[in-house]
């Protein structure tokens, strides 16, 4: 029976705390911690209406180490699942050390002047994590997070050799809106705005943003969506961890209206995110334009579709050359029905309480600091099948990518 603080009062947090509490026999103890008290208030009302548990809410601003330790030293948490942005991993990494608590989170570092996706900032901290005896979980979100995970799980069940890996995110939600990001428009923008990297033959080659799509067809009537090549930061530990590996790509569907008015914003200098002085006052374009598109947790009741997200390995097994596909589907309406989120958030706040789960029952517990991948994936793999996030193999797969 564990004692968790979850800290950031978004979308995902919204359904991270809505699904902690739906396992009272590991999560005993719940606090909803953000930078805005009447939103965790919102989430804790939800929370009350839906299962009937109580959790605690807290206001705390997570750039700062010495609210996060005074607030950890109140709560006491056991572990800390950190759902704000990428640019608090760092401070909150520091106040778990600090007072010996268990971290996870769904996102890489990212420094707020340069959006710069690496895990180095990170994996810097293994050995201080090691030597407090405290174990940190990097990116247990869908992508980063169930992709590692169907990833090792092809690895160790149906292929002998991972040669090329293509992770496939397709969204076809419709939220009936001009513009809109199914998750923080900063972070998602600045995502992918940025050069596409992909792995071949040894390197990371850098090519221009969405400069490659194609198509591809998704299984179960999922429909056929247009696909970009960009970068994403699971693959910088998946090369890492299967060095087999000869290519290693990361696609993602947008519609044609998500790009137009992409390249609006970008020729208008709207995603800047370097400060420009308006009327006196330094303001970042890109956090600008966050502040007038939609929340992302506002989307959940108008949005119709399904996502398919998963990963192709081809490898060989038994000396034969194979491909095997893994997915998931989940329904944007479900999601919505059961908690009131759309699917994007659904998706990325069930595999957080997974990883949890796996930490505070000892089934995925070593200090340092790891990925993934780097753990047995049946657990987890059984954990999402139960939890709201079933998959399905190809074996051999169906779909390709060219
Ligand atoms: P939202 O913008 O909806 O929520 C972020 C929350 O964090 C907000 O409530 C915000 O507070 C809070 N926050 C921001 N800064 C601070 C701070 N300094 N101190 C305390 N709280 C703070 O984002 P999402 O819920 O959509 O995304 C959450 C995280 O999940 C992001 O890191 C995102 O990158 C990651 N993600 C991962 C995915 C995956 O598959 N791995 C997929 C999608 C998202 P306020 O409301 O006051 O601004």
């Amino acid at each position: 029976m564990a004692n968790v603080v979850i800290i950031g009062a978004g979308g995902v947090g919204h359904v991270v705390a809505h699904k902690c509490a739906q396992v009272p026999e590991v999560f005993e103890q719940i606090t909803l911690a953000s930078r805005t008290l009447s939103k965790c208030e919102t989430i804790a009302a939800g929370v009350r209406d839906r299962t009937g548990r109580e959790i605690a809410v807290r206001r705390v601003d997570a750039d700062r180490v010495a609210e996060l330790t005074a607030l950890f030293r109140e709560i006491k948490p056991d572990l800390v699942i950190n759902v704000a942005l990428p640019y608090q991993d760092l401070t909150i990494m520091d106040a778990c050390l600090e007072t010996g608590v268990h971290y996870l989170d769904t996102a890489n570092y990212e420094p707020p002047d340069t959006a710069r996706f690496e895990y180095s900032w990170q994996w810097a901290y293994r050995d201080k994590f090691e030597q407090a005896g405290l174990m940190a979980l990097l990116g247990s979100g869908f992508d980063p997070g169930v992709t590692n995970v169907f990833t090792s799980w092809i690895a160790k069940h149906a292929l002998d050799d991972l040669h090329t890996l293509d992770i496939v995110d397709v969204n076809g939600g419709d939220h009936g809106r001009p513009f809109a990001t199914n998750f923080n428009p900063e972070i998602n923008i600045r995502e992918v705005t940025a050069p596409c990297r992909h792995w071949e033959d040894g390197a990371f080659r850098e090519t221009p943003a969405m400069s490659r799509n194609t198509r591809f067809y998704c299984p179960e009537s999922v429909g056929e969506y247009s696909i970009y090549r960009m970068y994403h930061e699971e693959l910088e530990s998946l090369v890492t961890y299967y060095p087999s590996l000869r290519r290693a790509q990361f696609w993602m569907s947008f519609s044609e209206n998500y790009l137009k008015h992409l390249e609006v914003l970008q020729n208008v200098g709207m995603t800047r995110i370097d400060p420009v002085t308006y009327q006196g006052v330094e303001i970042i374009p890109l956090q600008f334009l966050k502040a007038v598109l939609p929340e992302p947790s506002s989307l959940g009741e108008d949005t119709r579709g399904k996502t398919c997200i998963g990963v192709i390995a081809g490898g060989t097994s038994d000396g034969e050359p194979k491909t095997v596909y893994v997915y998931n589907i989940c329904d944007h309406q479900d999601a919505y029905r059961e908690l009131g989120s759309q699917a994007i958030s659904y998706t990325t706040g069930v595999p957080a309480m997974i990883g949890a789960q796996m930490m505070l029952r000892g089934e995925w517990m070593k200090p340092g600091v790891w990925n993934m991948e780097q753990f047995d994936p049946d657990p987890f793999m059984d954990a999402l099948n139960r939890h709201g996030l079933p998959w399905t193999v190809q074996d051999p797969a169906t779909v390709s990518v060219p």
